[in-house]
């Protein structure tokens, strides 16, 4: 497609994207359960004109835009204070969870090289209800992932396998503050014990959790273990403004408990023949946008008015997790101190739930089955659901009793044995088969994704894994 030799018109630009939208997923309506945090039209508008007045201005060079650096700090020190790092605590702002998490094992990495310089294959022990965030840094930055499994019940990190598995080069223990899966928060102290026990680091993984249980946890209501600096042994946090923060997509915080660590995250080379290069995290060239659009909702917002935010999501998730429980066949994974946590079915295939629900207007996210946790469907309730539980907890009614009166329901026992036969019949020629089976031939888009979830439930890890890679390297073409 070339690039158009005369330039549309501001409103042919403006009215074709506004026609790309068509087919995204309405998240006005404040039935996506995922994905997109949504504070309400007034703050929207507030922070969207303080991330416009900023989106030209380079945070390349902190001399060159000081207003920037000002507000990172300001921002940061505020996490900071809410996850009660004292005076010696800092941080930075990054793009997202996924470059805080990255961070974090860098910066573990270059310490360990630093001060532990006999270990060559550095390791990191995570709980496999970490976000995929860790392998991804473990895959980028060659330090090896010791999984470990979790409490089938409870999904909280199990520690003694924790334990169990420290070697002479392990560097870093991993904890969720919460996990995404099923929103439960690990046992913080018990890891943070352990790493100070045996002289590691430890991450505390509170991307999506950090903010809102730090507020929480200063109006009194936060039950849960304790996840922040208070806990000896903790040495980094990471915790996302994007998410529960309600700041436009594009700003995290990666914490440290003291600037000698930090030191190691921070990258600066002088040999080429261009200027002097020094990056504070993983970005060079970045947006001056995500900076005062978080600046601006924390200080428009302000810890009150977060209060409320809060309560209508916490209030919203309380009545639809309580209104799920009660549906027969349903039932919730763990106890989810968050307000977000997923449900399954003992008795049908709660993929075809996710595709009754969408056509009801709703977005529940698919999680596939591991030896730790059976499939599911993930809610995140934000204050964007506030007085919508009632007519989800409907609309969710309804749409299992579809599902139970289905004739042709796709039996997820019967697509394990299929798919496994598959695989070990055709080895790498099954993927083919698979793609016609899971019904992604053709143009793509599924109507129907039970289907697709159930086959890629059953698939064995690197099989899938190689499928998605391949999709996605065919999707960009
Ligand atoms: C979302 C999330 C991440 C990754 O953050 P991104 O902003 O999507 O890159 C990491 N950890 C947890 C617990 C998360 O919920």
């Amino acid at each position: 497609m070339p690039l158009p030799m005369q330039g549309l018109s501001r409103d042919e630009v403006l009215t074709t994207l506004e026609s790309f939208r068509a087919q995204d997923l309405p998240w006005r309506s404040g039935r996506v359960l995922a994905y997109v945090y949504d504070p309400g039209k007034e703050i929207e508008e507030t922070v969207k004109a303080a991330y416009m007045k900023y989106l030209t201005e380079n945070a390349l060079d902190p001399t060159s835009f000081p207003s920037l650096v000002r507000m990172e700090r300001e921002v940061t020190r505020n996490v900071i204070d809410l996850l009660q790092g004292d005076a010696n605590a800092v941080g930075n702002l990054t793009s997202g969870g996924t470059e805080s998490v990255l961070l974090a094992v860098k910066t573990a990495r270059d310490h360990a090289r630093a001060t532990r310089p006999e270990i060559r294959e550095p390791e990191m022990i995570v709980p496999l209800t970490a976000h995929p965030a860790f392998l991804k840094a473990a895959s980028y930055f060659n330090v090896k992932p010791v999984t470990v499994g979790v409490d089938r019940e409870t999904f909280r990190a199990d520690v003694d396998a924790m334990r169990r598995a420290i070697t002479p080069n392990t560097i870093l223990l991993v904890g969720s503050a919460p996990g995404y899966a099923q929103g439960v928060v690990d046992p913080i102290p018990e890891i943070a014990a352990l790493a100070q026990e045996r002289g590691l680091l430890m991450h505390v993984d509170a991307c999506v959790g950090g903010f809102h249980f730090s507020i929480m946890r200063r109006a009194g209501e936060y039950h849960g273990p304790a996840f922040d600096f208070s806990v000896p042994g903790v040495t980094s946090i990471s915790t996302d403004l994007h998410k529960y923060g309600y700041s436009p997509k594009g700003c995290s915080v990666i914490m440290y408990r003291d600037k000698a660590l930090r030191r190691h995250q921070i990258y600066a080379c002088a040999t080429t023949t261009t200027y002097a290069l020094v990056n504070s995290a993983v970005q060079s060239t970045k947006s001056g946008g995500p900076v005062a659009a978080a600046w601006a909702i924390l200080h428009h917002v302000g810890e009150e008015g977060y209060r409320t935010i809060i309560a209508k999501a916490n209030d919203t998730a309380a009545a639809m997790g309580a209104g799920i429980a009660a549906i027969p066949g349903l039932r919730v994974l763990g106890q989810a101190e968050m307000c977000m946590f997923s449900f399954t079915s003992d008795e049908f295939n709660i993929f075809h739930v996710a595709d009754a629900m969408r056509r009801k207007g709703w977005y529940l996210q698919p999680q596939f089955s591991t030896p730790w946790s059976p499939e599911n469907l993930h809610i995140t309730v934000t204050a964007a659901a506030h007085g919508l539980a009632e007519g989800f907890l409907a609309d969710l009614r309804a749409a299992v009793d579809e599902v139970r009166a289905m004739p042709d329901q796709i039996d997820l026992a019967q697509v394990r044995q299929t798919v496994q036969m598959l695989v070990e019949s055709l080895g790498a020629g099954a993927v083919e088969q698979l793609r016609s089976m899971a019904g992604i031939e053709g143009d793509g888009t599924p109507t129907e994704w039970a289907m697709l979830n159930s086959v890629f439930d059953a698939l064995p890890d690197p099989i899938l894994e190689a499928l998605l890679a391949d999709f996605v390297n065919d999707l960009y073409a």
